[in-house]
């Protein structure tokens, strides 16, 4: 089954939204195998966004990832990445359609609150990154009430 790697930014940590994102992906019907919360270091920052390490807002980026504690998620389901993606709504809060969590929560491009993979393969690699000790084994059992 697929996975996508969730990350609740420091700015969600602080204003109180962890129990409200992990409420929307638990009644989706996606199933949480992995939870930890935890500051990062600069550099295990600069290594997750290293594909955006030419960008003009990286080092900003770098500076709000590791301006407080985040919550990192590993979340399974059909579809888990590209819905995952559709739950929290664009980069931008003001393109995020409202009912996404980006739509209503978040103002700033870099204060968006949430980050999720946006592909299978970086999914894979994020959750290598974040989850190296691995993530739980485990099948909810309203399984058969969520999948035919
Ligand atoms: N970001 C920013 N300014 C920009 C574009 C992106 O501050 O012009 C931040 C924003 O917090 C975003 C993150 O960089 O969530 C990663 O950018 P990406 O394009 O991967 O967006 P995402 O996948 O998070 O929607
Ligand atoms: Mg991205």
């Amino acid at each position: 089954m697929e996975q996508t790697f969730v990350m609740i930014k420091p700015d969600g940590v602080q204003r109180g939204l962890v129990g409200e994102i992990i409420c929307r992906f638990e009644k989706k019907g996606f199933t949480l195998k992995g939870l930890k919360l935890q500051s990062v270091e600069r550099a295990f920052a600069e290594k997750h966004y290293a594909d955006l390490s030419s960008k003009p807002f990286f080092n900003g980026l770098v500076e709000y990832i590791i301006s407080g504690p985040v919550v990192a998620m590993v979340w399974e389901g059909k579809n888990v990445v590209t819905t995952g993606r559709k739950i929290i709504g664009a980069t931008n809060p003001s393109d995020s359609a409202p009912g996404t969590i980006r739509g209503d929560f978040a103002v700033e491009i870099g204060r968006n609150v949430i980050h999720g993979s946006d592909a299978v393969e970086s999914a894979r690699k994020e959750i290598a990154l974040w989850f190296p000790e691995g993530v739980a084994e485990w099948q909810s059992s309203l399984h058969s009430w969520i999948y035919e």
